[in-house]
Order: structure tokens, then sequence, then C-alpha cells
């Protein structure tokens, strides 16, 4: 990764500076259709696409545009992670975990959190849904003014700030009762504060709002997977109500079947994690149009914590069919934060997908056009297509044949600029 970071300030001014930009792509997957299209044209202007079609047809339409020959690769939409935390570097103990939000400034940790959106970018990931800062505030917000001001490459980023649970229901908790440290979150009691809250954290630039719907996961000898609920349900619906009256939607972090009962209950737009899903709460997910973030990467990355982690990992793969068969939405995301930026490409979590009954073209459009979708940003993200940013990523071989190759893009463009070209 870090080898190609040198080319990377060579290229990313001066291919957005040159006018239009034709690409040759040999194959296209474009983020929507099932199908393969052979020998595609891609016309660029400035930071969107002007037209998609067949090669010599394109081509006519802007004959001096600079070539950029990906006639050798595949080309598709840039990915979209739809559950990440920049500002935190894995935390498989709750000593990682602590160490961070003790011993780390938030300017410290703000530094790792443009680095981990840079991390991104060079995966083909040319967006992320950052859903919360982990005791860094507003931090996110900054990574992405910084991003979209042109400061430092990285990921488009949606941002969330600092997430919320009620008193006592979040780390960092400590017996010593002298000693007043930071919390995860934002700490939230009653419904005119989550109100105030949700309206706090929009003030600040949340895009999303998130919150904790559970804690204390346990199975029941039926293999069901139970947990403790955070919020009352009035306090649940008062922070989803308040959210999209002002326009914002909300994701709950919900594992066990309880929490995600709740969740529902008050109206959120997402699931994160979902491990115990059951049959009844899969329906009411197809019925109320609400999306499923499944995050197997950390999943598989924190079982050697133990408890009834290795359990939740093997549910999850078994609920993940159950949901492919009744169409529920699936929007990819990985939790990446949750396990080190450094150590492990989020292109891994296409490869679970498929590896629990996806096809590659079905774990694509999670990872594209089904994420755009949950963000509400069809129209700027998630696919290959005329109107849109020109977000783009190669891989040498064929995706449909080996999901691994996503791990291994050749070049990546966000915006019609080049950021990643090892051709
Ligand atoms: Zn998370």
């Amino acid at each position: 990764m870090r080898r190609v970071l040198l080319l990377l300030t060579v290229l990313a001014v001066p291919l957005a500076a040159q006018g239009p930009i034709l690409i040759k792509a040999g194959r296209l997957i474009d983020g929507r259709s099932a199908q393969v299209q052979t020998n595609v044209g891609i016309l660029i202007d400035s930071e969107r696409i002007r037209a998609v079609g067949p090669l010599a047809q394109v081509q006519a339409q802007a004959p001096n545009a600079r070539v950029i020959d990906l006639s050798q690769m595949t080309v598709l939409p840039g990915f979209i992670d739809t559950h990440t935390h920049m500002l935190l570097q894995g935390d498989v103990t709750s000593e990682e975990y602590e160490d961070q939000l003790l011993k780390q400034s938030i300017p410290y940790r703000a530094i790792l959190g443009a680095r981990n959106a840079r991390i991104a970018l060079e995966h083909g990931f040319t967006a992320i849904r950052d859903l919360e800062t982990e005791g860094a505030m507003y931090a996110d917000v900054d990574v992405k003014l910084a991003v979209n001001r042109g400061e430092v490459p990285g990921a488009r980023v949606f941002a969330s700030t600092r997430a919320m649970a009620p008193t006592g229901m979040y780390p960092i908790g400590t017996p010593n009762w002298e000693i007043d440290l930071p919390h995860g979150v934002q700490t939230v009691d009653g419904v005119e504060n989550a109100r105030l809250a949700v309206r706090e954290q929009v003030q600040h630039g949340a895009d999303w709002i998130k919150y904790y719907s559970d804690r204390r996961y346990y199975f029941t000898p039926d293999s069901t997977l139970r947990s403790w609920v955070n919020f009352t349900d009035d306090e649940a619906r008062a922070i989803v109500d308040e959210a999209h009256r002002l326009g914002h939607k909300v994701a709950a972090h919900a594992i066990g079947s309880d929490g995600i009962a709740a969740a529902l209950r008050a109206g959120v737009n997402s699931i994160e994690h979902g491990d115990g899903l059951t049959d009844s709460l899969l329906d009411v997910m197809v019925r109320n149009n609400v999306y499923w973030v499944p995050t197997v990467t950390v999943g598989v990355h924190v079982v050697p914590r133990g408890g009834p982690w290795p359990a939740l990992v093997a549910l999850e793969r078994r609920v993940f069919g159950r949901a492919l068969r009744k169409g529920v939405k699936i929007a990819l995301g990985t939790d990446v934060g949750g396990f080190p930026w450094t150590e492990i490409n989020q292109a891994k979590e296409f490869e679970y997908y498929v590896q629990y009954g996806m096809t590659p073209m079905q774990a694509i459009q999670s990872g594209t056009s089904v994420a755009a979708a949950l963000l509400g940003q069809e129209q700027n993200i998630g696919a290959v297509a005329p109107g849109l940013y020109a977000d783009l990523v190669a891989v040498a071989g064929d995706p449909l044949r080996d999901i691994t190759e996503l791990q291994h893009v050749r070049f990546v463009m966000k915006g019609g600029t080049v950021y990643l070209s090892t051709q």
C-alpha cells in the first residue's frame, strides 16, 4: 500500500486539471445491471460522468479527451463501506479501546483518521459511512471537511459524530467513582435530552444519527440470541423522530433479538451487526425497507475475545442465508476500526458475502448501488452511469470468477481525479 503513495501525489492534480477524460474499459460492471459490458467508453467531465456506452460511440463525443486505457481491466463503481470508524484503530480487548480514549489526544486520533480515510480510498472505497468517533467528539466531520476541501486524499465521508447510549451503558466504565472517565458516546437520558442530542449532533455536522440499541448478549437454550435493551421505547422513538424531522437517517447498533426488535419499533433505517435477527424480524425489515449491515469482517476478527463471539459469527452466517432468501436489503459494511485499518483490507467483506451465499454480482452491488441507496445517494455514487460522480475502480482479473480480486484494486478515481494507478 505505501509503495503507491508516491504515485498518488504525482497523479492527483494533473489528471483532474486536463479537461474531459475518456476511460477505455475492457469490461464494465456498472453496479446496477447484472450484465457485464465489454469495450465500454466512459466519458468524464470534471467531477462527473457524462456518458457511458460502446467505446467508439462515446469516443466520437469527445475526440480530444485525454485517454486512460483500462482495456485490459474490469472497471467497477468505487466501493462504499457503510460501517466504519476512522477514529478507532482496533479494539479486540478493552485495554486497546481504553488506551485510545485515555492516552491519545483527539488531534492525534484525527490525524490517524485522515490516514484511514486515505487507506479506504486506496482500497477502492470512494465513500464511507463513518458510524461514530468513539469519544473523539466531532473529529469525523473535520476529516470530512479536509477531504472535501482537497487538503488530504480520502474517501467521501458520511459522518455520524458521537452516537448515543444512556448513562452507564457504554464504556469506559470504572468502579472508581472518584474519576470521571471519557465515554465512547454522548450520554443521553430521557426524551427531551434525546431530541437535544440529535439537534446538537446535526448542528455539528452529523449526516447520520447512530445509537446503541443493546448490550449484554446471551443465548437462550433454543439458540435465540437475546440482549439487554439500552433505551426505553420512548427515548429511542424520540431519537429517530427528531432525526427524521431534521432530514437525517438513523443507524442502530443492534446484535441481540431484543435490541433489534426495539430498534425496529423505533423506526430506524439500518440495523448494524444484526446477528440475532429472527425470521419474524427479517420480515419486518423487508416490510419497512430497513437495511441490514452485517459487518462480518469485524465479527470474525473478534472471535479470539471468546465468550459469545464465536457462536455469534456462526449464527450470523445462518441468518445471512435466510435474509438473502427473504430479500432483505444488505448493504456492505465492515466495522473497520474495530479491526486495524492497516492490517485487513475492507474488501475482505465482499469475500465473506460470497462465502455466505451471495453471487459475486450481488456482493458487488451490496457494496455499490445498494449501499448508495441506503445513503440516499443514488444520484451521486454507487454506479457507473451518466450524471454520477466519476468514482471508479479497476481490477486486473474477473471478480465474478474470483471475488478476492476486489482486494487488489489497480486503479482508483474519485470525482474525476486519479488517486491510484499501478498498471
Ligand atoms: Zn461499529
